[in-house]
């Protein structure tokens, strides 16, 4: 129906204002376009109180220009066709954009999570888990989801204990999904990863000189006034890692309201404030908002949406006095905001390429689970005694003694999650340079977000145009 929002349809919209800076033909660019598998199924739960209902349930595979598809599992009672297929659509651009081998992917059961016991839960994810297996739509080299609203680590430890029981003696099969518990083949930095790729796109951002002159900002991250909207797993990390490189806090909100402070914010303090006082107010030194979207508008160098999506939109998007808006939510901002945001300068850092660092990390989990082992298990123990070998010549050498803390930093071996961090750092600043490159070299296109678009859909041009078509 023409008056219903569709999200696949906006995504489309973006797509195709993107599409006219690519050189690619039509039909390839309808093909990088439309959903390759769209699986919806219907299957009984028994309720606890032997009553039976049916369950609604989607895995969409957005393209297969690389295998395996990836894209998390999302619970929730608003999930339609049209949701899964947008989103899997964008996971495909996501990882196009920060090299991560995988087709898009999305996966979605229509259930309120929590109208139902942890039992209850466990058999849809297994009954769930099965209906893919049937299908092969899952598995470490078809399709491996993650989690998304409503699952977490425990859904992916019954996912994989589902899969590895239909599959027995697969030795990849811890492979099937990411965003497991540690214990069960996840791996270490996943659960900050996301916030850690916001700061570390932004960072690179901020050390643009020609970015910077244009936004009338200095260079660099230290200095630099940031205010957070939502302080969960995303926005907490995010506002964290800005304070350990010198950012001042000076705003922070939640859902009952919000605090500032030009002196700036301790975000680990506030965080216990709020765990003792249950809200963020009256946070010693800072003044209150009674609304957390008014801190929105106020005066800041860098805001970033941590929490819903379209809270920035056609009516506060004129009051908006931030300078750089850094996307960490999926969907903060709607197109018409966008647009009028754009129109006024602002540089918008899309959530597409800014809120990668999770997907990255989970790429790196299944790296792990492929070549089982830890990372960093081989080589910390060869890395630190060569370390400390060449800190002993050079003191003998020099004759003079390094100091205990810069001794420590040169001769630790790597960890799994200094690797880890390593890696999407080199990921982030990476896919940043590659979307301001393909910006400045055709300069009609208006903003971040479509550049981003740009780099996605060649690099999934590229894979049509080299592998040919089948048969
Ligand atoms: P979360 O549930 O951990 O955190 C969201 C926080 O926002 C909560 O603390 C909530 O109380 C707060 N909040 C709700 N309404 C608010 C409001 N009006 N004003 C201020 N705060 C409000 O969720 P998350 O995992 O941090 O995800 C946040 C966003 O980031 C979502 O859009 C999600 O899709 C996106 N995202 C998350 C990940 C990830 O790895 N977790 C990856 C990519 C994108």
């Amino acid at each position: 129906m023409s008056h219903q929002y569709s999200f696949f349809g906006a995504v489309e919209k973006s797509f195709d204002k993107a599409a006219r800076y690519t050189k690619w033909e039509q039909g390839i660019l309808e093909q990088i376009k439309e959903c390759n598998a769209v699986y919806q199924m219907r299957f009984p739960l028994k309720r606890d109180d032997g009553s039976i209902e049916v369950i609604e349930a989607y895995r969409v595979q957005h393209s297969h220009h690389k295998t395996p598809c990836k894209g998390g599992i999302r619970f929730a009672a608003e999930v339609n066709q049209d949701e899964v297929m947008a989103l899997a659509a964008l996971m495909t651009y996501k990882c196009a954009i920060v090299n991560v081998p995988f087709g898009g992917g999305k996966g979605g059961i229509k259930i309120n999570p929590k109208k139902y016991s942890p039992y209850e839960l466990e058999k849809i994810t297994r009954r769930y888990t099965a209906e893919l297996i049937k299908k092969n739509f899952i598995g470490p080299g078809t399709d491996v989801p993650a989690p998304d609203y409503g699952t977490g680590e425990r859904e992916m430890a019954w996912i994989l204990d589902t899969y590895s029981a239909m599959h027995p003696g697969e030795i990849d099969a811890a492979g099937c999904v990411t965003g497991k518990p540690i214990t069960q083949g996840g791996v270490r930095g996943r659960r900050e990863a996301t916030g850690l790729g916001v700061f570390f796109g932004l960072r690179e951002v901020c050390n643009m000189p020609d970015i910077m002159k244009k936004a009338g900002l200095k260079i660099g991250v230290e200095g630099k006034r940031v205010s957070v909207q939502g302080l969960g797993n995303v926005g907490y990390h995010s506002a964290k890692f800005f304070q350990d490189a010198g950012a001042i806090i000076v705003g922070l909100s939640e859902y009952e309201g919000a605090i500032w402070s030009e002196q700036g914010l301790d975000v680990d303090a506030v965080v216990a404030h709020r765990k003792q006082t249950g809200s963020i107010m009256n946070f010693p030194g800072a003044s209150n908002f009674q609304y957390n979207w008014d801190a929105l508008e106020m005066n800041c160098d860098i805001l970033i949406p941590a929490a819903l999506e379209n809270v920035i939109n056609v009516e506060n998007a004129p009051r908006i006095k931030a300078k750089i808006i850094g996307e960490a939510a999926n969907g903060p901002l709607t197109p018409d905001a966008d647009e009028i945001l754009n129109k006024k300068g602002v540089l918008v850092v899309p959530d597409m390429y800014l809120n990668a660092g999770g997907v990255t990390v989970s790429y790196f989990e299944w790296l792990k689970n492929l070549s089982h082992v830890r990372y960093g298990r081989m080589e910390k123990r060869f890395n630190e005694n060569m370390n400390t070998h060449i800190v002993g010549q050079i003191e003998t050498m020099s004759g003079k003694k390094m100091g205990e803390k810069e001794k420590e930093y040169i001769m630790h071996g790597a960890d799994e999650v200094d690797l880890v961090y390593s890696g999407l750092e080199e990921t982030m600043i990476t896919a940043t340079h590659e979307i301001m490159n393909t910006w400045k070299s055709i300069p009609d296109i208006p903003d971040m977000r479509t550049a981003a678009y740009v780099v996605a859909i060649n690099k999934v041009g590229v894979s049509y145009a080299e592998l040919g078509i089948f048969p």
